[in-house]
């Protein structure tokens, strides 16, 4: 991650860094399981609080359990029956659930499963516990992004959702990226941007010392990590007499790599990319979708 800030910091002038720290921000919802009142008017606060109501329900369908498919924000008690917009009466409910019950109360809808409806209800009236706290890992990458020296700006998920959907941009992981925190501008031109995805692959074995069949430590005679210049990872365009290959090779100590399922000899290959722990893809076909948020 850091790799990237310095490294990016080198092709553009970078001067402040957004970062996601959490779901869902406390201070925007004053207290989240007594208000809630607004969550469908579209506000920030609304999308504060659907976070958060994500995160209580654990992002899975409170009546059939049912996660990775779309859920939307359920009332317990039916609107149409008094039920409130507070927290304490939201649930989440996949589109089959929520078209089953529909006005329905709870009780009625759940009369032949009393164990979930005894469940739902205990669960609702539960605030979610250390609502507050932030992931660990975040925190980390917060510290030592604040390290770089330059001005690190922090959203709330709840922000981001907000941002990209005011804005009317699909749900992918780069337009979330591109809209987080308060600074993201009022008009994103995403129009012709291909997202570069960069996935951390390593930087092959590392094999500290090699035992024998008796415990001992073997005498191994270090290999060079590299032969005729070439490293395994390394990304090769090979122009053979059997064909034209593309890809990552696996080399050996001998003029012979693996490429794909061929052996090529390395006089045929011109190296496209050089193996540096990362692999690098455009994603061509559209954009992929992130995970359902709901
Ligand atoms: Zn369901």
């Amino acid at each position: 991650m850091l790799t990237w800030v310095n490294r990016l910091s080198w092709y553009a002038p970078i001067s402040a860094i957004s970062m996601e720290l959490v779901r869902f921000d406390m201070q925007l919802m004053e207290n989240p399981e007594v208000s809630g009142v607004e969550y469908q008017q579209g506000s920030l606060a609304g999308y504060e609080i659907r976070e958060y109501v994500l995160e209580k329900w654990q992002r899975a369908c409170a009546y059939c359990e049912a996660k990775d498919v779309p859920l939307q924000i359920e009332h317990i008690h039916p609107r149409a029956k008094g039920g409130t917009n507070r927290v304490s009466n939201l649930c989440l409910a996949c589109e089959k659930c929520n078209t089953a019950k529909g006005t329905q109360d709870i009780a009625v809808f759940l009369k032949k499963k009393p164990e979930v409806l005894k469940k739902i209800q205990a669960q609702a009236k539960k605030p979610l516990k250390d609502a507050t706290a932030v992931n660990s890992t975040r925190w980390k990458l917060f510290e030592r992004l604040k390290a770089t020296g330059l001005p690190v700006e922090c959203g709330s998920g709840g922000l981001t959702r907000y941002n990209r959907t005011t804005r009317n941009l699909p749900k992918t992981h780069w337009l979330d990226a591109a809209n987080v925190g308060t600074s993201t501008p009022v008009v994103l031109i995403t129009k012709g941007i291909k997202p570069l995805k960069i996935k951390a692959t390593g930087h092959g074995r590392r094999k500290m010392c090699v035992t024998d069949a008796d415990g001992f430590p073997k005498h191994h005679k270090e290999r060079k990590s590299s032969y005729m210049g070439y490293r395994t990872g390394d990304m090769v365009k090979a122009i053979t007499p059997k064909g034209t290959y593309w890809g990552r090779i696996a080399i050996r100590h001998r003029p012979s790599f693996r490429l794909g399922k061929t052996d090529v000899h390395p006089k045929y290959m011109r190296r496209l990319h050089r193996a540096d722990g990362y692999e690098y893809t455009y994603e061509t076909k559209g954009v992929r979708d992130a995970p359902p948020h709901g």
